[in-house]
């Protein structure tokens, strides 16, 4: 999955820490990335070919991978003359995502997640003063107000609905993402995470399930998300009822007959295949 960087060790513990030449330079422009691609590899830049690039940047320590520090910095002011010699450029974030190694790729989506949470973060959302990293923890704040405002992290469900050896699948209306899927949807505030399985089932196929067991979590930090796995099991009717504003196809295929269309860096991709390996009885048996 997107986050499966190893035998790399992703630490993310905060201190605050100055950027050297030799760390790594995660620059953001809008959605896209300061990097190289060299045979679908992507290259993270260091912070001195970026100081030669765009010397005015200021940077944010991020996250260590092994030894490796990275440090990000916003460029969405920042013009930069095409670099020849090293073939640095913005690379999109729709295209980044599905190069390798997994690595640069994890590194890369983690701060496009930081990037996001500063770049919708600059002025005090309750007194419109500019706001300022804290220097104790991952956090911004308001020197005016004190207003204290942290990455954006929302939870959701990724939901296997099994009966027997089926499984529902899903396709959802009007994204990019046209291949199949599991029921998925965001935890609303006031509930636990399991009354969110019951309610995004319901809402979406017209379903009742129980025994729920949680698999698994993954951090989507494409979307600023935490999925949390769960598979679980049809209680009564198995007729889907979709909600259309939302889905395009929900339909039960047999274990054996499972279609292989789905995303290798996912969750939802890996709790599929692990139905079709292991079937219902292990997915349903506490972990
Ligand atoms: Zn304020």
């Amino acid at each position: 999955m997107l986050q499966d960087i190893g035998p790399g060790r992703f630490v993310n513990h905060f201190s605050f820490q100055t950027a050297a030449d030799e760390d790594f330079a995660l620059v953001y422009q809008n959605d896209s990335v300061l990097a190289s691609v060299i045979d679908g590899m992507l290259r993270i830049p260091k912070v001195r070919e970026v100081r030669e690039l765009i010397p005015t940047l200021s940077y944010r320590y991020c996250f260590t991978i092994d030894q490796d520090r990275y440090f990000f910095a916003d460029a969405d002011s920042e013009g930069i003359e095409k670099d020849s010699d090293k073939a640095l450029s913005f690379v999109p974030s729709r295209e980044y995502r599905n190069m390798g190694p997994m690595d640069a790729v994890f590194a890369c989506c983690v701060g496009e997640s930081l990037h996001r949470w500063h770049r919708n973060n600059q002025f005090c959302g309750r007194c419109g003063t500019l706001m300022e990293y804290s220097t104790a923890e991952q956090a911004i704040v308001c020197p005016q107000c004190g207003l204290t405002v942290y990455p954006k992290i929302c939870p959701a469900v990724i939901v296997a609905v099994c009966d027997g050896d089926r499984l529902l699948l899903t396709k959802y209306r009007g994204r990019a993402f046209k291949r199949y899927a599991l029921v998925a949807g965001f935890h609303e505030i006031g509930e636990t995470i399991e009354d969110t399985v019951h309610r995004e089932v319901l809402e979406e196929t017209g379903l009742h399930v129980k025994n729920l067991r949680f698999y698994k979590s993954q951090p989507w930090v494409l979307t600023d998300t935490l999925l949390m796995g769960f598979y679980c099991e049809l209680d009564g009717s198995d007729t889907v009822t979709i909600q259309e504003d939302e889905l395009s196809v929900a339909e039960w295929f047999h274990r054996s007959e499972l279609p292989d269309n789905h995303s290798g860096i996912s969750l939802t991709g890996e709790m599929i295949e692990r139905f079709r390996a292991l079937g219902p009885e292990q997915c349903l048996s506490q972990l």
